[in-house]
C-alpha cells in the first residue's frame, strides 16, 4: 500500500488512509489542510452576534471584578467599549446615515497595576478573536524585530485564519509608550522604534486594507499575503508612560496661573496627577497627534495602595493565597495563614517598591521550605505565622536579590 500523493509506503508513514482508488498518508492530509487554509481563507463566514444574548457592560465589569481588584474607571471604559464594539459589528447597512464609528482606547497606568491582567481577563469572555502584542517588538519593515502587521497575524492565528472573524477582532497593544518619539523635536534621522513605527501603526488604527503575512515575519518569503480590513478591529493600547506626571503638572500649572491657584498642583499628590491625563500630555510624551486622534478614549489606572495590595493577595478568583491552599490541599495538608502574615507581605512589597508583581515572589520565598518539606512529613495541617515569614525572608537575602 502506498500513498497516492507522496508515494511512500505504509511502513514509511504514521498513518495511511485508504480511499476508493488509492490511499493518502497523514502527512499529505496535513499539508493539504495547510494549503487549503492559505488559499481559501475567505471561505468561512463570521458567526452572527445576537446583541440580546451578549453580555451587557455591567456583566462584563462584574466578570472583570472577579479577577482584577479596583480600577473601576478603566473597567467601565473597557466594558462599554467592548459592548459598543459588538453593537457596531451588528449594525445593518445604515439607511439613516448614522454610522457607529469605533472608539479605540488608550489606558495609562503605572507598571504592575493590572493593564495586561485586564486585557487577558477580558479576552476570556470575548465573543470575538483577541490578540495581545507588545509594541516594543514592532519595528519598521526592514529592521530586526516584528513587522507592524504582526498584530493582525496574531488575530488571524487566534481564529484559525478566518478573515471575516479576524476583521472584527480586538487587539491589545501593550507598552505603547515605548514607541514614543524621544525628545520633542521630530528628528530626520532614522528612528527604528519610534516615529516610523507609529506611522505604521497608524495605518492599522485608521482602518485600511492591510496585506498580512499569514505566518508572520519574513521567514517565509514565499507565503501568500492575506488582505485584512482593519475598519472594524478594535484597538486597546496600554502603557506606563513613566514620568508623564511631569508633563501633566506642567500643563496644569500653565492653566492655573493667574487664577489664584498656583499652589494647587504642588498639593496634588504626584501619583494622583494621572487622573488629569489628557491627550496633550501624550503628545508631549512623544506620541504623534495622528495616533492620539485615533485613540479617542483615554483612561487611567490607579496606583495600587496598601489596601488594594492586601485584597490582591486573597480576593481575586485565582489569588496567590488561594493557589497555595490548593497546592497544599493536593498533599492532604490544610493551610492556615495568620492575618498578620498578609500584612507583612504587603509591607515588604511596598518597602521594596515591587508593587503587585512583588507579592508573588515574596510569598514564594516565604513558602519555599514549607513546599519542600510538608509533602513528605505526613502532617495534615500547617499554620503560617508572621515570625516564620519574617525569618524566611531574612534568610533568603530577598532584599539583596531585589535591590537594583
Ligand atoms: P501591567 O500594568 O504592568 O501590565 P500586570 O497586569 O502585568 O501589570 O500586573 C502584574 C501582576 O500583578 C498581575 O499578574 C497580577 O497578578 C497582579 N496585579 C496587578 N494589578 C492587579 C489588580 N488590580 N488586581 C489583581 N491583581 C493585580
Amino acid at each position: 500500500m502506498h500513498c497516492s500523493f507522496c508515494g511512500r509506503s505504509d511502513k514509511e508513514v504514521t498513518l495511511l488512509l485508504p480511499g476508493i482508488d488509492g490511499c493518502i498518508c497523514s502527512d499529505c492530509v496535513q499539508r493539504a489542510v495547510e494549503i487549503t487554509r492559505e488559499y481559501l481563507p475567505q471561505a468561512q463566514d463570521a458567526e452572527e452576534l445576537d446583541i440580546a444574548t451578549l453580555p451587557k457592560p455591567g456583566e462584563i465589569k462584574a466578570f472583570l471584578d472577579q479577577y482584577v481588584i479596583g480600577q473601576d474607571t478603566a473597567k467601565k471604559y473597557l466594558s462599554v467599549a467592548v459592548y459598543n464594539h459588538y453593537k457596531r459589528l451588528n449594525q445593518q447597512q445604515s439607511s439613516d446615515g448614522v454610522d457607529i464609528e469605533k472608539s479605540n482606547i488608550i489606558i495609562v497606568g503605572p507598571t504592575g497595576t493590572g493593564k495586561t491582567l485586564l486585557a487577558k481577563t477580558i479576552a476570556r469572555m470575548l465573543k470575538v478573536p483577541f490578540a495581545i502584542v507588545d509594541a516594543t517588538v514592532l519595528t519598521e519593515a526592514g529592521y530586526v524585530g516584528e513587522d507592524i502587521e504582526s498584530p493582525l497575524t496574531r488575530l488571524l492565528q487566534a481564529c484559525d485564519y478566518n478573515v471575516k472573524e479576524a476583521e472584527r477582532g480586538i487587539v491589545f497593544i501593550d507598552e505603547i509608550d515605548k514607541i514614543a518619539r524621544k525628545g520633542d523635536n521630530p528628528s530626520i534621522t532614522r528612528d527604528v522604534s519610534g516615529e516610523g513605527v507609529q506611522q505604521g501603526l497608524l495605518k492599522l488604527l485608521e482602518g485600511s486594507v492591510v496585506n498580512v503575512p499569514p505566518q508572520g515575519g519574513r521567514k517565509h518569503p514565499e507565503q501568500k499575503m492575506i488582505a485584512v480590513d482593519t475598519k472594524n478591529i478594535l484597538f486597546i493600547c496600554g502603557g506606563a508612560f513613566e514620568g508623564i506626571e511631569q508633563k501633566i503638572a506642567q500643563r496644569l500649572n500653565t492653566h492655573v496661573v493667574g487664577y489664584g491657584a498656583t499652589n494647587h498642583v504642588s498639593q496634588v499628590e504626584r501619583q494622583r496627577l494621572l487622573h488629569f491625563v489628557a491627550p496633550q500630555d501624550l503628545r508631549s510624551y512623544g506620541l504623534i497627534p495622528e495616533i492620539i486622534g485615533r485613540l479617542p478614549i483615554l483612561t487611567n489606572l490607579e496606583p495600587l495602595d496598601r489596601q488594594a495590595l492586601r485584597r490582591i493577595l486573597t480576593e481575586p478568583k485565582n489569588a496567590i493565597v488561594k493557589q497555595y491552599h490548593k497546592l497544599l490541599e493536593m498533599d492532604g495538608v490544610t493551610l492556615t495563614i495568620d492575618d498578620d502574615v498578609l500584612d507583612f507581605v504587603v509591607d515588604k512589597a511596598i518597602e521594596y517598591k515591587l508593587g503587585a508583581r512583588g507579592l508573588r515572589s515574596i510569598f514564594e520565598t516565604i513558602m519555599i521550605d514549607v513546599m519542600y518539606q510538608t509533602p513528605s512529613m505526613g502532617t495534615s495541617e500547617y499554620r503560617l505565622t508572621r515570625t516564620y515569614a519574617e525569618e524566611q525572608l531574612e534568610h533568603s537575602n530577598f532584599e539583596m536579590l531585589t535591590s537594583a
